[in-house]
């Protein structure tokens, strides 16, 4: 039979799916693994959110709605922007996906022509450089420093520049670094793509998950300029604990979000109607149940941190959002761990598993092979055990 689509088959699956897959397994043959590779978090979706979705249901409306999501779902999502992040879209220019996931990948495909250049900081959400690759663009990968706590600086983006850049994309707060940029940062790097003429999509997806004085500023909001030239990216799946309703949105400028509306109807089709219900519940509903998880987060973070840094060979700076910590793994290589010299952190994670029973997700498919990535999503207990199983990994305990 003929060879397969060429861009279909340079696709990676996705890391850290291809981790929990394992963690999954290991738990189903009754072994005693603890993850920390979740990229969602571990409260359900609030009650009155639930009952909208049920509601819906008993309602029938169960049917297509227009492809870019209701209006009223659309209304619902400019207030909460207004709101929340200070930017003002009408409905119009906003697009619901079946999650921010396909919110990305048309904005991809709305910008890109074949051979485009996307810039991307490093380390970087797994996701990125695959659907760059997917829209047909070339992911040109920068890296960052941890001590520039992981943030891409206006003179690296400047210098990644040439005449086939099209865009950068920008996550923040950043899965997986937790980091976030400051209203300065921001400024300078929206200088940039104005002098330098490129669009930006700005994955905000997790701005309700920060925790210190340092406020969140949306790309948007920092000129009229930079919101012409940038396509917003949220969604509700980490603020409500809705990852499997699948709904995430896009804003942008008239014309983008019409392309992407366009795109959007051949390719997904409409999102799901009982899932828009509930997210318009979310959106419009009662928040204290988003800020509930917001403080159990910033407190498994604080003790994290602490803990970790209190072992040996390992260390890491203090995220400031979303619920990622970076534990840097540069002193353990060369090192030998239960028979295995460690190169980088898919061979420490794989060790790590195996006799400490403890899954992490490697950073080597984020751009960061020193690094691996702890989620807090997950239970105080869990991550004092999972803490505790590290110091004794590192002792040369099995587990
Ligand atoms: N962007 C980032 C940075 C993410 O971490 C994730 C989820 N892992 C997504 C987008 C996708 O979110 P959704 O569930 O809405 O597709």
């Amino acid at each position: 039979m003929k060879e397969l689509s060429s861009v279909a088959l340079a696709v990676e699956p996705s890391t850290t799916m291809a981790i929990d897959a394992m963690f999954k397994q290991m738990k189903a043959d009754g072994l005693d693994v603890i993850g920390f590779g979740a990229g969602e978090p571990d409260f359900n979706t609030p009650e009155h959110i639930k009952e909208a979705g049920i509601k819906a249901i008993h309602d029938n409306f169960t049917r297509y709605t227009p492809s870019a999501g209701t209006v009223e779902l659309r209304k619902a999502i400019c207030h909460r922007l207004e709101e929340d992040c200070g930017v003002s879209y009408e409905h119009t220019q906003v697009v619901v996906g079946s999650g921010a996931k396909t919110c990305v990948y048309v904005a991809l495909r709305t910008l890109l022509n074949p051979g485009d250049e996307v810039i991307l900081p490093s380390p970087f959400w797994v996701s990125y450089a695959e659907l760059i690759r997917m829209a047909g663009g070339v992911p040109v990968i920068v890296h960052t420093r941890e001590c520039d706590q992981f943030k891409i600086t206006a003179q690296e983006l400047s210098d990644a520049v040439t005449d086939k850049s099209k865009c950068v994309i920008l996550n923040n707060p950043s899965n997986p670094t937790g980091m976030m940029y400051n209203r300065k940062e921001l400024e300078a790097l929206a200088q940039v793509c104005k002098e330098k003429d490129i669009y930006v999509i700005s994955d905000e997806i997790y701005y309700q998950l920060v925790y210190d004085e340092e406020k969140f500023v949306s790309f948007p909001t920092l000129s009229e300029d930079a919101k012409e030239r940038t396509i917003l990216i949220n969604g509700v799946s980490k603020t409500y604990a809705m990852t499997g309703w699948r709904i995430g949105y896009a804003a942008a400028n008239p014309k983008i979000a019409k392309i992407m509306s366009n795109y959007i109807s051949h390719c997904t089709g409409s999102p799901c109607a009982i899932s828009q219900k509930a997210a318009m519940e979310a959106l419009l509903g009662p928040q204290d149940s988003a800020e509930v998880m917001r403080l159990a987060f910033r407190r498994r973070r604080d003790y994290m941190v602490e803990r970790m840094n209190k072992i040996e060979n390992v260390s890491c700076i203090t995220p400031h959002g979303a619920f990622y910590v970076m534990m840097n793994i540069e002193k353990l290589i060369g090192k030998e761990i239960h028979g295995v010299v460690i190169k980088d952190a898919d061979d420490f994670s794989n060790q790590f598993l195996k006799y400490g029973k403890v899954a992490v997700v490697p950073c080597t498919g984020f751009g960061a092979p020193t690094f691996v990535r702890w989620s807090y999503a997950t239970s105080r207990r869990n991550i004092e055990e999972g803490l505790s199983r590290l110091e004794r990994f590192l002792n040369g305990e099995v587990i």
